[in-house]
């Protein structure tokens, strides 16, 4: 039995006794093609000469090239391990003619190799030629046809003639093209995987694992120009590729590629690895990770040792993908730890024979992907946790689809690659929001780029290292929203100034003596306001702390100002919102533990003046009735208008008191607790709530002003997320609402009590008339086949040719379309005129078969003949043409006129 290094060199060695050169295999990481981001056919580094843009020296050519399709036009990853015979990575062994020989000689050479050199029976073997496109106005290729029953020993019955899908190939919209004749196997009956699909035929190109294609014979003859016309090219060149895993696995007698020399020797170092068995059966989900995975491997190798490295973008995206999934799939095989790069040096004896260029970086290449597989590593596990919490809440809803937001997340902190979130939830029958993923994914860049403008601390504090920054002296930002200072200083992209004017429109960081300006820490934001001076204005919209100094981020819009100057700070009345949003927060931490427990802890949260978030452990989702039960426990105490109480003491006095710290938060010496119940310092002990705190807060809880959780979430194996509004934000929600709801009762025309009862009566109303719908359109389009059915059975007949004219009822274009496509399958030959009227305009179709074209008769001529007896035009190819016209009234004159028509030309 040949090995595949063998067989590779067979093919190699086959060519060159036919006067080809061997050229070893180009770069998978093109270079200088940006249109491309991995190579992924034979063709890729000699596209430059089928386009003519460089002469060439060769003309014939060997090689095997290195290909990796995972992205673009060519992506097979869906199917690696589901099907036995389509890799990320393979080899595609080709011969190549430029403008030497042609089709004559390709034909009779790989069938030459593939049943007398490699001994293949020739009577499993199946050829495909290209049958034309009439849509395309592309000629069938006869030649092709003619050859292989006149090169080669194979009967006509298994010449298939096929389609542009399959056998014709274009480099791009123009250019170099040409059909193509592919060489398929038969695998035996036992190898279909679609017996289970009603209906389902065993042929070529049925998609069935019976037949599977072996080579590719592209005959490049073409070019296709701008407007669409194909000329034919002066040179005229071959292009052929056959994968080497797939005819390894024929010769290897194996019915899968994986049972090959190719792939083995991976299989079985993963399974000494990982302890797992690999018994090569498809569908099996331990065997599938198997297959992924030696799969992958090879990717990895050849994708890095040519310079792809992992990153967040492009060529380096795909990679790291490829990696993220291999790992996701060590978890089937039980492997926790990284241990994919302890595959690749089983690689490299497989194939560094061949591409010593695996030999050289291999411990590069295994360094980076151990990295890789820690760092991914770290965050897999509950990232798998995350998405089996997802998919259980998709497999509740109506539509299966896993939402936007939790693929996101999956992306964003867990690392999962959407196409690995996709792949899982193909897994389970789900699908994944995408649309939803790229809103995110575009507002998180959006944030990226403001956070960039706005931040100017971070910006600069790279250049603070040495300066001494002035204490700000800010505890009136507890008692009080302006207060009277000094401007001191200034920091921009620069660095900090303690000198000088700013001036107008100037975006700076402005730092004065004393402020009451609350400076973002705690999850609070910071505050938001205007500095004044006699005559300037400066516009606070962000402020922020460096050690001890506070920074008030914004821009001059009036006047400027200088250092040593008076000013006032005025804080904006959003601030009074941000208060009742941080007592509430307090209120529902205390609230969360009376109701789920003492296990609930807070992870953080986000306190501004539009909303409350706090983010808190917690195993599972809140039932609605917890939810509610956190809501009322809440409104309560903001009913009873208890006071707030905040107090700075030594942090052993606060933990004694019980006082609730963020935990891994350091804190100093001092600490400030707030105690809510309490209405002085003395009676903190009859505080409900006591929390380590520096926000600032309402002075009792009545002024919140009402609370309402507006959602409910997981962000992360055991954490929850609540989101909810106050005071004003709650308002503007109520107000909101309301107004839809006035709306809808306007628009519905039903008071808003009826509006759900009316809105389930349209649902249901409207899913009925769909059904209706969908049904009608079917019996119209089988109506129509049988209308255009009678036609033909009552037709003249011209010697073998039908003349199949008349009009169809209640149809409209693709019926009518799809009628002609049938009744010249079914009359063979045939001239076809039909027409119609559908919204008080006619329309008229010719459909001619290929004979009668030849013969001269065509259907875009027939179109334009009739197209004035119905007041229109039209115009077509000759295998199909339409009119259309604003005379319904003519149709049948018109179809009187081509009847008259078809018969002249054929009689004549
Ligand atoms: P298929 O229809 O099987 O996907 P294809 O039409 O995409 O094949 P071509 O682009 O014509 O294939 O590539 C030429 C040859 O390369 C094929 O005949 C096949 O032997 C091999 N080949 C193509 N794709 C793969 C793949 N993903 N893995 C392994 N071999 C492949
Ligand atoms: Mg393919």
């Amino acid at each position: 039995m040949s090995t595949a290094k063998q067989i590779r060199n067979d093919f190699i060695d086959f060519f060159k006794s036919k006067d080809h050169e061997f050229v070893p295999s180009s770069p998978i990481v093109p270079i200088g093609d940006e249109t491309l981001l991995f190579a992924n056919a034979g063709m890729n580094q000699f596209k430059d000469i089928f386009l003519g843009l460089v002469p060439t020296d060769y003309r014939r050519v060997a090689n095997s090239q290195k290909c990796l399709r995972v992205s673009g036009k060519h992506n097979d990853l869906e199917e690696v391990g589901k099907d036995t015979y389509h890799h990320t990575f393979f080899e595609m062994l080709g011969n190549w003619s430029f403008d030497d020989y042609f089709k004559a000689e390709a034909i009779q050479w790989a069938w030459e190799l593939l049943t007398d050199v490699w001994g293949i029976e020739p009577d499993r073997l199946w050829v495909t030629v290209f049958g034309g496109d009439h849509t395309e106005g592309l000629p069938e290729d006869e030649e092709a046809a003619n050859l292989w029953t006149k090169v080669t020993p194979i009967p006509t019955d298994r010449v298939l003639s096929c389609g542009k899908k399959d056998n014709f190939w274009e480099m791009g919209e123009t250019g170099p093209c040409g059909p193509c004749s592919e060489i398929h196997i038969d695998l035996g009956p036992e190898m279909c995987d679609m017996k289970n699909v009603p209906g389902h035929k065993c042929r070529v190109n049925a998609g069935c694992a019976r037949y599977i294609e072996l080579w590719n014979l592209v005959f490049i003859q073409f070019n296709r120009l701008g407007d669409g016309k194909l000329v034919p090219l002066s040179a005229k060149y071959v292009d052929t590729g056959a994968g080497l895993e797939r005819i390894t696995a024929v010769l290897q007698n194996k019915k899968s590629n994986y049972d090959t020399d190719l792939f083995m020797p991976i299989i079985n170092c993963t399974s000494d690895i990982t302890g797992h068995k690999y018994t090569s059966k498809l569908g099996n989900e331990t065997d599938n990770a198997f297959r992924v995975i030696a799969d992958h491997i090879r990717s990895l190798v050849f994708a890095m040792t040519d310079g792809a490295i992992p990153s967040n973008e492009g060529r380096g995206y795909v990679i790291r993908r490829i990696l993220r999934r291999a790992s996701r799939f060590g978890r089937e095989l039980g492997m926790h730890e990284p241990f994919i790069y302890k595959l690749v040096p089983v690689v490299v004896d497989c194939l560094g024979d061949a591409f010593g260029e695996i030999r050289e970086r291999a411990d590069y290449v295994s360094t980076v992907i151990e990295s890789e597989e820690v760092s991914f590593g770290r965050t897999l596990d509950r990232g798998i946790e995350i998405f089996n919490a997802a998919a259980g809440r998709a497999q509740k809803s109506i539509n299966k689809i896993i939402n936007g937001e939790d693929a996101f997340r999956l992306y964003d902190t867990y690392g999962f690659p959407l196409d690995l979130t996709q792949l899982m939830a193909n897994e389970r029958g789900l699908k994944v929001d995408t649309a939803k993923f790229d809103e995110l994914m575009e507002e998180q860049k959006q944030r990226a780029r403001l956070a960039g403008t706005a931040k100017i601390t971070i910006s600069v504090s790279g250049k603070l290292s040495g300066t001494s920054l002035p204490v700000t002296e800010d505890t009136h930002k507890y008692d009080t929203d302006n207060c009277d200072s000094k401007l001191i200083g200034w920091l921009d992209e620069e660095g900090f100034h303690d000198q000088g004017q700013i001036q107008t429109d100037a975006e700076v960081g402005i730092i004065l003596d004393r402020t009451c300006f609350y400076a973002e820490a705690g999850g609070q934001v910071g505050d938001c306001g205007i500095i004044k001076s006699e005559n300037g204005k400066f516009v606070v919209e962000d402020t922020t702390k460096i050690a001890n100094c506070i920074i008030h981020q914004g821009k001059v819009v009036e006047g400027s100002f200088s250092i040593g100057q008076n000013v006032k700070a005025i804080v904006s009345k959003d601030r009074a919102a941000t208060k009742k949003n941080h007592t509430a927060t307090h209120l529902l931490q205390w609230a969360l533990q009376q109701v789920l427990g003492k296990s609930v802890a807070q992870q953080g949260s986000y306190v501004g003046p539009d909303y409350l978030r706090f983010d808190f452990t917690y195993p599972k989702a809140l039932t609605a009735k917890e939810s509610k039960k956190v809501e009322d426990l809440v409104r309560e105490k903001i009913a009873s208008d208890l006071p707030l109480t905040c107090v700075v003491m030594p942090r052993a006095e606060a933990e004694k008191l019980g006082a609730m710290a963020l935990f891994g938060e350091k804190y100093g010496n001092e600490v400030r607790v707030v105690a809510v119940g309490a209405a002085n310092e003395k009676l903190l002990e009859e505080a409900f709530s006591r929390e380590f705190c520096g926000g600032t807060h309402c002075d009792n809880t009545g002024q919140i002003g009402g609370f309402k959780i507006i959602k409910e979430e997981s962000i992360s194996a055991g954490v929850r997320r609540i989101t909810a509004l106050t005071g004003t934000g709650l308002n503007a929600c109520l107000e909101k609402a309301s107004d839809i709801v006035d709306e809808l009762s306007a628009i519905l025309k039903v008071p808003s009590e009826a509006l759900v009862e009316r809105v389930s009566q349209l649902i249901k109303d409207n899913k009925k008339l769909s059904k209706e719908l969908r049904s009608a359109a079917k019996a119209s389009g089988s109506d129509v086949m049988a209308e255009a059915k009678q036609l033909l059975q009552k037709c003249e007949k011209i010697s073998d040719t039908s003349i199949i004219v008349g009009r169809l009822q209640n149809t409209r274009i693709e019926q009518a379309r799809e009628a002609i496509d049938m009744l010249k399958k079914k009359a063979k030959s045939a001239a076809i005129v039909l027409g119609f009227e559908d919204d008080d305009k006619a329309t008229l179709l010719a459909g001619i078969t290929n004979d009668l074209i030849k013969k001269g008769l065509k259907a875009g001529d027939i179109v334009k003949a009739i197209a004035p007896i119905i007041d229109g035009g039209g115009g077509g190819r000759p295998q199909m043409a339409q009119a259309g016209g604003k005379n319904p009234k003519k149709i049948n004159d018109a179809l009187k006129e081509a009847t008259e028509l078809i018969k002249e030309k054929l009689v004549s």
